[in-house]
């Protein structure tokens, strides 16, 4: 599937729930959420058929997220299936790792059941190494349950494990040397993400806003000049650097302040209540759900929606102009 502007899409995020453990202050900042209805959520089925569809079409890779993915009742099952659809060749998984130590009925790590389900990197967030900041920014004093939850996907071996962290200026500018060391004792790729104005704009104040070239510099300050390495790339659009002496990749995602960010622009994001964007920084969404249930309507049908959204797929995000936060990133699919 190629978009108007040479975009080739092959990668699907999918929000399997907008629930969360946890209330991260740029993303679910109030404590009482209106949750969505059952009913409105899709089922697994649901959404299975729309990965079988759209990899009938060229996705190849799917990120499961949310909310928190691993608060969703039969989650493992979940992904079990999803190993199974044909044409997925990348399964990954975005969460904040409070629950990847937690044990399941069979007594192994959730961790690992994940990486027997077939998942092969797993994205976790992680902002700080300050118990008491963790439990600010995240609204949750987990940061223990992360860290062994990070802990228990070093153990699980997968292919590769991301730490992501989003950079805000009083919270965590003063912790990036502490972060890159402890990505590198852990061998963990550590990318530090923009500050976006996703689901409340209250946020993104100049206040807490730090631009990842500030960041950078920050780092340089300390650890000497970043070597950029363009040719590392992940599936997404983080720009890669070498710290000099110990070789360590760190990353860096600058919605807000990188012009080329959409460039190379490969997604669409599922949500849970089953609409399909063509972009996170943009308004446009469309229903999928009145036609998955519509026992009228074929996978014939669905593969069309899929091209309609395509088609739609604007140029660039919205973020640095007339976006206004409508929906939350966990109902989009973060
Ligand atoms: N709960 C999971 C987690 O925290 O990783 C998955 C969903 S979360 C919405 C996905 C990613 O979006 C996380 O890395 C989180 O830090 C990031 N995120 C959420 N709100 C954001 C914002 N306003 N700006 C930048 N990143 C944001
Ligand atoms: Fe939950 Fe992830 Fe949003 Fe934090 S960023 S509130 S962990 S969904």
């Amino acid at each position: 599937m190629e978009d108007r502007f040479g975009h080739r899409i092959s990668y699907l995020r999918v929000s399997v729930t907008d629930r969360c453990n946890e209330r991260c202050q740029y993303c679910m900042p109030q404590e009482e959420q209106e949750w969505l209805s059952r009913d409105d959520v899709l089922s697994y089925e649901e959404m299975l058929r729309v990965i079988r569809v759209g990899a009938g079409m060229g996705i190849s890779k799917v990120r499961v997220t949310g909310g928190e993915p691993l608060t969703r009742r039969n989650v493992l099952w979940f992904f079990d299936e999803l190993n199974k659809v044909e044409g997925i060749k990348d399964i990954g998984i975005s969460t904040n790792g409070t629950l990847l130590g937690k044990r399941t009925h069979e007594g192994i790590t959730t961790a690992q059941a994940l990486k027997n389900a077939g998942v092969r990197t797993v994205n976790v967030s992680l902002d700080t190494l300050d118990p008491k900041e963790y439990a600010e920014t995240t609204g949750r004093d987990l940061f223990h349950e992360a860290v062994a939850g990070i802990d228990a996907a070093r153990g699980a071996g997968f292919e590769k494990i991301k730490i992501n962290s989003v950079l805000m200026r009083h919270r965590n500018e003063h912790e990036l040397w502490d972060l890159i060391e402890f990505a590198r004792d852990r061998d963990l790729l550590l990318r530090f993400i923009e500050l976006m104005p996703v689901s409340t704009t209250q946020v993104l104040t100049e206040e807490n806003f730090l631009p990842s070239g500030e960041a950078k510099k920050l780092i340089e300050f300390r650890l000497g000049k970043l070597k950029p390495r363009p040719d590392i790339r992940t599936n997404g659009p983080a720009t890669y650097y070498e710290v000099p002496e110990t070789g360590q990749i760190i990353g860096f995602i600058g919605a807000m302040t990188n012009l080329h960010f959409c460039e190379t622009c490969n997604k669409l994001r599922l949500t849970c209540e089953g609409k399909l964007r063509p972009c996170l920084g943009s308004h446009l969404e469309f229903d999928m759900r009145e036609i998955l249930r519509n026992p009228d309507m074929t996978d014939a049908d669905v593969a069309t929606f899929f091209k309609h959204v395509v088609d739609r797929k604007p140029e660039m995000h919205e973020f640095r102009d007339n976006y206004r936060p409508g929906r939350k990133m966990i109902a989009i699919g973060g």
